[in-house]
């Protein structure tokens, strides 16, 4: 008998997975760790799933999605052969590692950024070339030029908030020889977006997500932009019903109905406002936010105590154990008055815990 761990590949028996947000069972919690939308998505979307709930169920999806891509190609002026549609975009990050990247060959990304990154170059065998940001999270110049793969950039980046602006794009794609992915799952919070650029850069793939600003996270719905070559590439790798159908009604809904995502964006920048003055007015200090959460970082070492108190009082904020974010909360904007309760919540414990010394 073999040790049943002998089994694995060495590559996955070293790898730790990787740690999701909490998601309480209980649901009494004001949740701002996960960056979920605080509003329901569009009543169209409900009102059509529930009527595609029937006998139909037992029938596979459509394996092209051809309704959601048609209206992607309608709103980005591009074919539907430049889209692809995944199950989250997580999945079409795993297949961009999938059919990019082979053991040993290397992956670039700035650090901090999203840590599923890591995870799935890990799980591929390849290797990682980490490059920090620079202390104002600008990106540092040794991400351009580089000889690697695939250069992986999220803007807005996560946890930091920040954005870099679209000729900083444009300039990475120009400078680099491999695959630059811009995984733009916060841009409704920003700006345009780099969709644009597609059309000019034949390496570049846009990653977008429906669940941020379209209030779809349980639905599972990302999907990518590229020239219809690289989108043929990833298509052999996807599973041929990877929506399934209440999800491929759910996205074509929310895209029918584009303008309720701009409205809760629109609300969401003036709570992200709202917070972070408060914020600032307790002491923190924030880097500019363009994204549906802020990075609050404060100058004592309180921070781990503030999010076992804030969790106490049933409020769930994100807290990183990592190099350079030790001293920060990552918060989602919840919805005004989630935000209110959540600035009291921070008050008081920090007037208690002065209080204590
Ligand atoms: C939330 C998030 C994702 C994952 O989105 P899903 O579509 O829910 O899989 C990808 N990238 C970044 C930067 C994110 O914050």
């Amino acid at each position: 008998m073999t040790h049943s761990d002998s089994l694995l590949q060495p590559h996955i028996l070293r790898m730790e997975g990787y740690i999701p947000g909490e998601q309480p069972q209980e649901d009494n919690f004001i949740k701002l760790n996960t960056n979920e939308n605080p509003y329901p998505p569009s009543p169209l979307v409900l009102e059509r799933i529930q009527t595609a709930c029937n006998a139909d169920l037992r029938l596979y999806p459509d394996p092209n999605a051809m309704g959601v891509r048609q209206r992607l190609a309608k709103l980005f002026t591009i074919h539907p052969k430049q889209t692809l549609i995944g199950n989250g975009s997580d999945e079409i990050l795993n297949l961009i590692l999938r059919c990019f990247v082979g053991p040993n060959e290397s992956v670039v990304y700035p650090y901090p950024t999203y840590s599923y990154y890591e995870k799935l170059i890990q799980l591929q065998n390849a290797q990682s070339r980490i490059i920090d940001l620079n202390d104002d999270y600008t990106l540092s110049n040794e991400v351009f030029g580089t000889d690697a793969r695939v250069t992986f950039i999220a803007n807005p980046n996560s946890p930091t908030g920040t954005v870099l602006p679209h000729t900083t794009i444009e300039a990475l794609a120009q400078s680099l020889k491999g695959l630059l992915v811009v995984d733009e799952a916060y841009v409704d919070f920003s700006g345009p977006g780099s969709i644009n650029l597609v059309e000019r850069f034949p390496n570049l793939i846009v990653v977008r997500t429906m669940s941020k600003s379209f209030s779809l996270a349980g639905m599972r719905l990302g999907f990518c932009v590229a020239s219809p070559v690289l989108i043929a590439g990833l298509w052999k790798a996807k599973d041929h019903y990877n929506i399934n159908r209440l999800s491929l009604i759910a996205a074509e809904a929310a895209l029918d109905d584009i303008n309720h995502m701009k409205k809760n964006a629109t609300q969401i920048q003036d709570t992200r406002s709202r917070l972070s003055a408060g914020l600032k007015r307790l002491g923190f200090s924030l880097p500019p936010s363009a994204a549906n959460f802020v990075l609050a970082r404060s100058n004592d070492s309180t921070t781990i105590h503030l999010y076992q108190e804030l969790k106490k009082r049933r409020i769930l904020v994100r807290y990183f154990n990592q190099r350079r974010l030790e001293d920060c909360l990552r918060i989602t904007v919840g919805t005004n008055a989630e935000i209110d309760i959540f600035l009291t919540a921070v008050e008081e414990i920090l007037h208690n815990s002065s209080e204590n010394i």
